[in-house]
């Protein structure tokens, strides 16, 4: 019996020499230009990537959704597109357009609406059946390009900076809010606004979750999904969970014309360091004034989160 991390390594491996699509933007992604920009303490990638302009300027406003044949139900996915069932309800496939040298999109057998409730058991469950990715997913309103069909992504652990980076950002930007089996994490780096949940019992991380889950509901989205991208791996018999409260979804740059337009839609991999741009005129623009004017606008509020870690703290 092969595991399902052999099963989806393999898969990858089988999808890239024999679907043209695949292969073309997995070879294309050797190539393509990175920068890198220090922050002191961390490090942002900034990925030149033409292939994902579908994904970076997709529209997700309820009428262009509801116009489109939707790209991930089984009926309309190309014919070369391979998939392994997996937990009962997902389907393992690789995403034909890459940031990662190995990049999965793990769907829903169904198609019902992207929200993380009831899913997040399964996302920890993922990433202890496929140690060495980490699963990440982007909220309806913060990232997501199909928000009307559930699904998670998965890349290669130690591709995005914050996967190595992320010991060293709670030893210098965290406090430990909660200490128990499940440790939780307030971290504010200057960029970025975490909640970080990390243990070895995957139950007790989702009802962490859950818990948290319900006071962000409360103060930042009426009971709405709270906007959110989330990042967990399993490493050395650890999960770890990353949280990152969202603003806006997309920054006023994105919508500006002429010189100012800047087309970054930040979603997960962005939050996790490797920030992804289609096009080359904004991988030139790109540096540190403009990332931390994009990180502001695109996270929750200072003054919020702060509201948040203090109810976390006071209700556990
Ligand atoms: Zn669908």
């Amino acid at each position: 019996m092969k595991t399902y991390l052999e099963l989806a390594n393999k898969l990858i491996e089988n999808q890239v020499k024999n679907w043209k699509l695949a292969q073309k933007n997995y070879a294309d992604l050797s190539k393509i230009q990175v920068k890198e920009i220090s922050f002191g303490k961390f490090t942002i990638k900034i990925q030149f990537n033409p292939a994902r302009i579908v994904s970076s300027s997709a529209k997700v406003d309820k009428q262009s959704i509801e116009k489109r044949a939707c790209f991930l139900c089984v009926e309309n996915r190309p014919i070369e597109q391979e998939s392994i069932a997996i937990l009962n309800q997902y389907f393992l496939l690789i995403n034909p357009f890459p940031i990662f040298p190995k990049h999965l999109t793990i769907v829903s057998t169904q198609h019902i609406d992207q929200q993380i409730k009831n899913n997040i058991e399964s996302m920890l469950q993922l990433s202890l059946m496929l140690e060495g990715f980490t699963i990440f997913y982007n909220g309806p309103k913060s990232g997501a390009s199909a928000p009307d069909h559930f699904h998670f992504q998965a890349g290669n652990t130690g591709f995005m900076p914050l996967d190595n980076e992320l010991k060293y950002l709670i030893k210098d930007f965290g406090s430990l809010i909660i200490e128990n089996e499940t440790n939780i994490w307030a971290v504010e780096d200057g960029l970025r606004k975490m909640i970080v949940f990390e243990g070895q019992n995957a139950i007790e991380i989702a009802n962490n979750f859950n818990f948290a889950y319900k006071i962000l509901q409360e103060v930042m989205s009426n009971g709405e999904e709270p906007p959110m991208n989330l990042l967990c791996n399993y490493q050395k018999g650890r999960f770890s969970m990353v949280l990152f409260l969202r603003g806006a979804h997309r920054p006023w740059q994105y919508f500006a014309e002429g010189e100012q337009n800047i087309l970054l839609s930040p979603a997960s991999v962005d939050f996790g360091g490797t920030l992804i741009t289609p096009l080359e005129k904004d991988f030139n623009k790109l540096n540190k004034e403009v990332i931390i004017d994009i990180f502001r606008q695109t996270s929750v509020k200072g003054e919020v989160f702060r509201d948040i870690i203090n109810k976390i703290k006071q209700l556990k």
